[in-house]
């Protein structure tokens, strides 16, 4: 990689960045008819990479792209610096970047496109030559179309700077499921016995099997199960015919993802209920109680992190991460720096300037003693 003298001016990129409209779709189609804002994100990462000498590739699965780059084109490097182009829905409002102050505002200013060119500069900044990039445009939707592709990346670390607060340093994640429980009125005839025949207490029921089944596990495990939402199209003296329950489970390992799933699976038969996950993301490092498993290149980064940014992180168990799933799936360290931000997936998010700059501050000093 060259050490070029003019790097690209990350904040101005980062607003080109959150003007293209990259909202990811589980479906294909709806996700494929914005594939113009998403190429456009693209090209705009792939100029500075492409002026520092590497070798970058698209590669696709249906509508969802990974963009890859590294010094000879393969996939691998020591250090990934990785991140996601796509954004939860918002108003068309959000897509117009406004500065105020210290704040970048917009939807994706700190989840995550805002950060993207900042991680580009601090390799750049870095000269080291054992560096790829990894950008994703499904993140947000759970990477359908983009795993594949992440699993296969050989390294050491992958850093991606997820959103959250600036003291924050992700050390794991906890898994979630997202089941969503629906009776209908015919459902309620069929009903098995020893369940009461109606639509509302099936569902309920349902979702209560579940919960249970969490709490029978109790503490250390780490089991949160949480009713999410229980409603019912019916007066107060009728039995409804139709009934929906959220459930969202957490969970601390893969053993834990495998039972849920068997559970969930024997719903159907036990309540006469139909179900369907909305979100599945599994568990990765999380540390037993007492226990703080982290890495030489996990310590190192927490100690340029505190000195960059004044204050010792506070190292957290994360959730939701898809991508650092699949990385940590392939073998590599996370490491999830925060810097500071607001109302990210909501309205008005918005990401620190200074916090921006101390990223690629802390980044830049990373693979300078790491790489
Ligand atoms: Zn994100």
């Amino acid at each position: 990689m060259n050490l070029i003298k003019n790097m690209p001016n990350a904040l101005n990129l980062a607003k080109s960045l959150i003007a293209c409209k990259t909202v990811s779709s589980t479906n294909a189609n709806v996700h494929a008819a914005k594939k113009s804002q998403f190429d456009k994100s693209f090209e705009l990462l792939k100029e500075p990479l492409q002026n520092a000498g590497l070798v970058v590739q698209v590669i696709e699965n249906g509508p969802y792209a990974t963009m890859i780059a590294t010094p000879d084109g393969k996939p691998k490097a020591k250090i990934w610096l990785a991140g996601h182009v796509d954004v939860v829905p918002a108003e068309d409002e959000q897509f117009e970047p406004m500065v105020n102050g210290d704040k970048l505002f917009g939807r994706g200013s700190n989840d995550m496109k805002g950060k993207l060119m900042f991680l580009i500069n601090a390799a750049l900044e870095s000269g080291k030559t054992d560096i790829g990039f990894v950008f994703t445009s499904d993140e947000e939707i759970g990477s359908p179309g983009t795993k594949g592709t992440l699993l296969k990346l050989e390294g050491e670390v992958v850093i991606l700077p997820e959103g959250g607060h600036d003291a924050d340093l992700i050390l794991g994640q906890n898994g979630n499921i997202w089941v969503q429980i629906t009776i209908h009125g015919e459902s309620m005839h069929t009903a098995k016995s020893g369940v009461i025949d109606n639509a509302f207490a099936s569902a309920v029921n349902a979702g209560l099997h579940i919960y249970n089944l969490a709490h029978t596990f109790g503490y250390p495990a780490n089991i949160i199960p949480q009713f999410g939402e229980v409603t019912s199209e019916s007066p107060f003296n009728i039995t409804p015919k139709n009934a929906v329950i959220k459930v969202d489970l957490r969970f601390p390992s893969k053993e834990y993802e495998t039972y849920f799933m068997a559970e969930i699976k024997k719903l159907p038969k036990m309540f006469g209920v139909s179900y369907e996950i909305i979100d599945l993301c599994p568990a990765w490092n999380v540390p037993l109680i007492g226990e703080t498993p982290a890495s030489e290149s996990f310590l190192l980064f927490e100690n340029i992190h505190a000195e960059v940014f004044g204050k010792r992180p506070t190292k957290k168990i994360g959730s939701g991460s898809s991508e650092a799933s699949y990385y940590t799936e392939a073998g590599m360290q996370v490491i999830m720096p925060k810097t500071e931000c607001g109302n990210y997936h909501g309205e008005g998010e918005w990401v620190s300037i200074e916090g921006l700059y101390k990223l690629q501050e802390a980044v830049y000093k990373f693979i300078k003693s790491y790489a």
